[in-house]
């Protein structure tokens, strides 16, 4: 089975400076990839990198069988690949309800709609006629997600979902990946809690400074080997 997205060989340049190294690695249909590896290591580049946020890469990013790394973002999008970015980035004073509209293509009919973004999140349902910015940080968060749900994507791209936010709020996410999962839709999380992350993973790679250090199924890996390639052994 051809994977749903396959990057080989990725490197990624901010001005002269190198970022990514010939990362390659691929995440199949309904699969749960976790990138993990500690701060500048690269995780955030190669998501921006697939959704085309990047000033320069070389490589190849072939999502669907079809090489995208000459195409805009927003084609990009169109053809199925949503990002929750850091920092939510969502339009404050507009409600819940027209955030998550931002994301919604007129006219394509997805496995996700409004109802279906409130069932996940009902307490969005309670707060759709509110300013983003009058939501706690992870009632923002699940707009975020929300939103990049009603893009109708076969894969979404996390990028730090839990970053400051509480643990109990953090959980509520998590508990609805799956069900995001089961409708199709496969995921690239990038995350600084690591266990999280690894816990409802397939499948890890480790980042240390621009490459990858080490890869597998979390269950297969020992705790210190994935230490040593988080950290870097000694
Ligand atoms: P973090 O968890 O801190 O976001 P990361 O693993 O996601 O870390 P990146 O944000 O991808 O790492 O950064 C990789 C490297 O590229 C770092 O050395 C960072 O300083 C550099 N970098 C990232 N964005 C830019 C930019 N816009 N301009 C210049 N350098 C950048």
């Amino acid at each position: 089975m051809t994977p749903l997205l396959e990057i080989e060989d990725l490197n990624i340049f901010y001005g002269a400076f190198h970022a990514v190294h010939g990362v390659t690695f691929s995440c199949d249909e309904g699969e749960i990839l976790s990138i993990i590896g500690a701060n500048g290591a690269g995780k955030s580049s190669t998501l921006k990198a697939i959704i085309g946020q990047v000033p320069r890469s070389t490589g190849t990013i072939r999502f669907a069988g079809s090489d995208i790394r000459d195409l805009s973002t927003p084609k990009r999008i169109a053809a199925g690949i949503a990002l929750v970015p850091e920092g939510r980035k969502l339009f404050p004073s507009l409600s819940v309800e027209e955030n998550l509209r931002v994301g919604g293509f007129p006219g394509r009919r997805g496995s996700f709609d409004l109802e279906g973004v409130y069932d996940l999140f009902p307490i969005l349902r309670e707060k759709r006629r509110q300013a983003a910015n009058e939501l706690s940080g992870g009632q923002q968060q699940m707009v975020s997600i929300g939103r990049a749900l009603m893009m109708n994507p076969r894969l979404i791209l996390f990028d730090e979902i839990s970053l400051g936010l509480s643990p109990r709020i953090v959980r509520e996410i998590y508990e609805q990946l799956p069900a995001i999962r089961a409708r199709g839709v496969s995921m690239l999380i990038v995350e600084q809690d690591i266990s999280r992350s690894l816990a409802i993973a397939d499948r890890f790679v480790c980042m240390l400074e621009g490459r990858i250090s080490l890869s597998g199924r979390p269950g297969e890996v020992s705790r210190d080997a994935i230490a040593d390639s988080y950290f870097g052994a000694h």
